[in-house]
């Protein structure tokens, strides 16, 4: 019998058991992965997110981030930097490995290999068949990606809207990653409807394209944005994944009385750049507080409350500002993204200092002085 049973270990689940235990509860942390695993992820992670995150993280940083090149179908490029407030990359085998090892030294029970099936509800407990066997937990949390089953056994198959995001990792050599000079490459051309990106590793480059509206052959979609790039051509090897984005709770449905849901199971990925890992784990944090808050009283709502007021109307923000940005991507990269004022907002909303409801009024408000003028960031001539 635990308090709370975490069915998922990523950034989300891991992060959750850390903050319950540290409160005294016994937790159950388990996955069905054997660990260490890899998700497929830019492993980008922003500054906001490193200063979210209670312990350091720098023995598993790939590399540390100065800016970013941003660019239109490798052409017409800028440079961003943001300095120290850039962030960092990861591979997600260690980021998350390092979060699940915290969450054990603070008391959490952790479980490899360990498939949640399926959960019953009985009064005030849970009961989870899992491949591991059956347990039972006052809580459970569902922090189990995108394709969550505890969402879909628990609370329906459609509660959760998503776009496919795929990547590449691309080995070349040493020279081409250095080329890069530890910025991020994002081309708002390079992918119809949304954006392609250039991630720098240690080894290798991580390039994938991303669109809130879909495609109808995704894979095709990358192929063309690496084809943009003669740098991503002589590489050593090449290796494909695909997964999804949540972008979406249509429902606005978190909490089914002691069963509640995080991260990408929940739907908490911003749409505009897709960045989930730290919407994921400021849904960690949140959940935290209110299991301080309603530990005894399990059928009170004041999660979802919680999540409203943090969470869910910047995310909303986000779809709008993905909406209107993506739907004209070519006025998007040359009268915003290159025009210092605009692009201060949404670099903001990396560094953590703009959020997306503040990005999408400021754009709006100052329209006429963007379009006019505004300024342009420093031309480069740098070609990929
Ligand atoms: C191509 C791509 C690139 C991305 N790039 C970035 C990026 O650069 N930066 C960023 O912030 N976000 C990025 N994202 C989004 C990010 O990966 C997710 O938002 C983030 O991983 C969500 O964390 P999570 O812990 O909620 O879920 P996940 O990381 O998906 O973890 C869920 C865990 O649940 C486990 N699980 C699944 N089913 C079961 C089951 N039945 N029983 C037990 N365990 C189960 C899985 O094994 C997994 O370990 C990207 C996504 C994609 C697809």
């Amino acid at each position: 019998m635990y308090d709370v049973a975490v069915v998922g270990a990523g950034p989300s689940g891991g992060y959750s058991a850390y903050l319950m235990a540290k409160q005294g509860l016994r937790v159950l942390l388990c996955d069905r992965a054997a660990f260490p695993r890899e998700k497929t992820c830019g492993g980008g992670i922003s500054q906001k997110t490193v200063d979210l995150l209670e312990f350091d993280i720098s023995s598993v940083v790939e590399r540390r981030l100065r800016g970013a090149w941003l660019t239109y179908r490798n052409r017409d490029t800028v440079v961003k930097d943001l300095g120290s407030r850039s962030g960092v990359a990861v591979l997600r085998s260690r980021f998350d490995g390092l979060i699940i090892g915290k969450a054990q030294e603070a008391g959490a029970e952790f479980r490899p290999s360990c498939s949640f099936e399926s959960a019953r509800r009985e009064g005030d407990t849970v009961e989870l068949t899992t491949s591991g066997g059956t347990f039972r937990a006052k809580y459970l949390i569902g922090a189990d990606g995108v394709f969550s089953r505890v969402r879909s056994s628990l609370f329906g198959r459609d509660v959760v809207t998503y776009a496919p995001a795929v990547e590449a990792w691309i080995y070349v050599p040493h020279s081409v990653i250095d080329g890069y000079e530890d910025r991020v490459l994002f081309d708002f051309g390079g992918m119809p409807g949304g954006y392609g990106w250039i991630f720098p590793k240690a080894d290798h480059l991580n390039v994938g394209v991303f669109s809130i509206f879909g495609s109808a052959d995704i894979n095709a979609d990358l192929r063309r944005f690496i084809g943009m790039y003669a740098s991503l051509a002589k590489h050593d090897a090449i290796e494909f994944r695909g997964y999804a984005i949540p972008i979406g709770n249509r429902k606005d449905w978190y909490q089914e009385g002691n069963v509640w849901l995080i991260g990408d199971a929940a739907g908490f990925a911003e749409s505009f750049y897709g960045e989930g890992i730290y919407f994921g784990l400021r849904s960690a944090v949140v959940a935290a507080a209110a299991m301080r808050e309603t530990f005894d009283r399990p059928r009170e709502r004041v999660y979802p409350e919680m999540l409203k007021k943090e969470l869910v109307t910047d995310l909303r923000y986000s779809g709008l500002n993905a909406r209107l940005f993506f739907s004209f991507q070519k006025f998007g990269f040359y009268r915003m993204v290159r025009r210092t004022y605009v692009n201060r907002l949404f670099a903001g909303l990396i560094s953590g200092e703009v959020g997306h409801r503040e990005c999408f009024y400021k754009t709006l408000a100052t329209l006429p002085y963007w379009l006019t003028a505004g300024g342009t960031l420093e031309r480069s001539s740098s070609e990929f």
